[in-house]
Order: C-alpha cells, then structure tokens, then sequence
C-alpha cells in the first residue's frame, strides 16, 4: 500500500531521488537524512505500515527480514563487531517523528547511553 505525502512511501517505490543501499521486494534501505552517528541507516518495509502498533502476527515475517537485512548493512559498512544498535521508535513518546515503520541501524562510534 502506498499513502500519499509519506516520505518513506516516495522513497520505496522510487519517486524520490535518495540513493538505496538494499531493497528487495519487502524492505527498502537507506541513509537516514540526519544520521546521528557515522552509520545511520533505515530499513523499512515498502508496505505502508504506520507503526510497530500496526503489526500483526502475520508481519512477524516482515520484522524478522527488517532485522535480518539490518545485520547485513551492519557487516556491509564493518559495524558488526564494534558494535551497533537498532531502534525502532512506536508513538509520541518515543519521539517517532516519521509514520512509516523504520529500524534505526546506528553505530560507527561508542554509544555510552543506553537510553537518552
Ligand atoms: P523517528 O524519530 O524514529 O520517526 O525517525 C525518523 C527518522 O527519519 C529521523 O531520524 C529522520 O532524520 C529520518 N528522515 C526523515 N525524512 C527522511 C528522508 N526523506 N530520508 C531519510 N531519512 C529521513
Ligand atoms: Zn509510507
């Protein structure tokens, strides 16, 4: 599904002009206009899906595959032992400014704060 005005929509189904670094015909990943530290990258799927609210039983397929394709950047850009983080952030508190599911894949430097 594909919603208007959604920048993640335009960015999966190629009407924007941001570079892809994976996508297969589930999840799309790329760099993360405000990266926070030197790797940061968003994997989401290319279905339309507000939130982790959203999710059903039958996407634990999907959230799986998100995770798995995470892990795989993560070694692509030599993250994977040094160490990274993923993040998914699910309504206001958790300040999710973007509503179309991401994964966070961050590292490339220490993090000392668990939770900010
Ligand atoms: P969240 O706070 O979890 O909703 O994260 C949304 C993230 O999307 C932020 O880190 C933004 O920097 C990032 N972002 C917003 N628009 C774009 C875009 N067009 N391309 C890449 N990243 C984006
Ligand atoms: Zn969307």
């Amino acid at each position: 599904m594909y919603e208007k005005n959604c920048p993640f929509c335009s960015i999966t189904s190629g009407n924007s002009h941001q570079i892809l670094l994976y996508q297969d015909n589930l999840v799309t990943a790329f760099k993360d206009i405000h990266p926070i530290t030197p790797v940061h990258i968003l994997v989401v799927p290319n279905r339309h899906v507000e939130s982790l609210n959203d999710i059903a039983m039958e996407d634990e397929a999907l959230l799986g595959h998100m995770i798995t394709v995470a892990k795989g950047l993560a070694k692509e850009n030599r993250i994977d032992r040094s160490g990274y983080r993923l993040v998914i952030n699910a309504g206001p508190d958790s300040g999710q400014s973007v509503f179309h599911l991401h994964l966070h894949l961050i590292g490339g430097r220490h993090m000392p704060f668990k939770f900010q």
